[in-house]
């Protein structure tokens, strides 16, 4: 029984010896062969420019050291594949919140221009109303006055009299012209209360979605929108082409038997944080682990293997 376990593993280990040895423990000396495998179009790109974004990030490390590392054939066991889960389906998500965030915000901005506008319009019909009811009040005072004063004489002059028709009519005039102004104001500041409410709401709503969304995606992402095991590398996630080019980058890096590395910056670090997805680059630590993995001595190619081992038992 024991004995058989111990064969078992060592069947096991040689053979993968023997399949390592190849590509893991020279990956830099032959080509990576490569093929397409699953393909899922609802992430909204074609598989031949699919293809073509692999082609951009694998020359990155290409590059890097001057030879073909990666070489595409349709029909190569090794498997690169887009396959489309919750992952994208959050980022097709996250990509419409942003837009409708983008909505509200115009809307908001729009409503801060209305209110302040509304507000604008209603303070000089205040005022107009408040100068107009007391020119009114005054004109009302002097009226009556004179009628007090004429009645202590016991009535006015057929002249006066006649005046003091004409003014009564002028004022009851007046006093029409001054409700129909503050009708005017009422409105005003029933507009500028709903503008205000419905500015609050829109802020609210506002404040909302922007926690959301920062819940959600303002944490700098792992590299889990990919991942590399042994003979595949699959995709779940990105948000743009360059975003994918990025995560295919990382992916082939690994496949190169190249882990994590501690620069932020790097392509290798563990995280999506300080790379430009607009301008793919190796930093320093990702060309001296690309160095590392590519060096051919027989101290390196010892090294390598425990790499490729925890690599492949991740
Ligand atoms: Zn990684």
């Amino acid at each position: 029984m024991r004995k058989s376990l111990v064969w078992l593993i060592i069947i096991f280990l040689s053979g993968s010896l023997v399949f390592a040895w190849n590509r893991f423990l020279l990956p830099c000396e032959v080509p990576l062969r490569y093929s397409i495998g699953s393909f899922d179009g609802r992430f909204g790109i074609t598989e031949e420019a699919f293809r073509q974004e692999i082609v951009t990030a694998e020359q990155v490390w290409e590059q890097a050291l001057g030879k073909e590392l990666f070489v595409y054939e349709s029909d190569a066991p090794f498997k690169v594949s887009l396959i489309f889960d919750e992952r994208q389906l959050q980022t097709l998500a996250g990509q419409e919140l942003e837009q409708s965030l983008g909505e509200t915000k115009i809307k908001q901005g729009a409503l801060t221009e209305k209110n302040a506008a509304s507000v604008e319009l209603y303070q000089k019909t205040l005022k107009e109303y408040e100068a107009l009811l007391a020119a009114f009040q005054k004109r009302l005072a002097e009226y009556n006055a004179e009628v007090a004063y004429w009645n202590t004489k016991g009535g006015a002059p057929a002249e006066e009299y006649e005046q003091l028709q004409s003014e009564s009519m002028t004022i009851k005039k007046l006093e029409k012209n001054l409700e129909t102004k503050r009708r005017v104001v009422n409105t005003l500041a029933d507009t500028v209360n709903r503008f205000s409410k419905e500015q609050v709401r829109v802020v609210d709503q506002y404040n909302t979605k922007v926690e959301d969304y920062v819940r959600r995606y303002g944490e700098p992402q792992d590299f889990d929108q990919g991942e590399y095991v042994s003979t595949m590398i699959t995709i779940y996630q990105f948000d743009d082409r360059a975003h994918l080019r990025l995560v295919l980058a990382h992916e082939l890096g690994h496949a190169l038997g190249i882990g994590h590395v501690d620069d932020p910056s790097a392509m290798m670090y563990y995280k999506m944080e300080q790379q430009d997805p607009d301008r793919l680059r190796l930093t320093a630590d990702d060309r001296a682990a690309l160095a590392g993995v590519c060096d051919v001595s027989p101290r390196n190619i010892f090294r390598n293997l425990s790499v490729w081992y925890a690599l492949a038992m991740r």
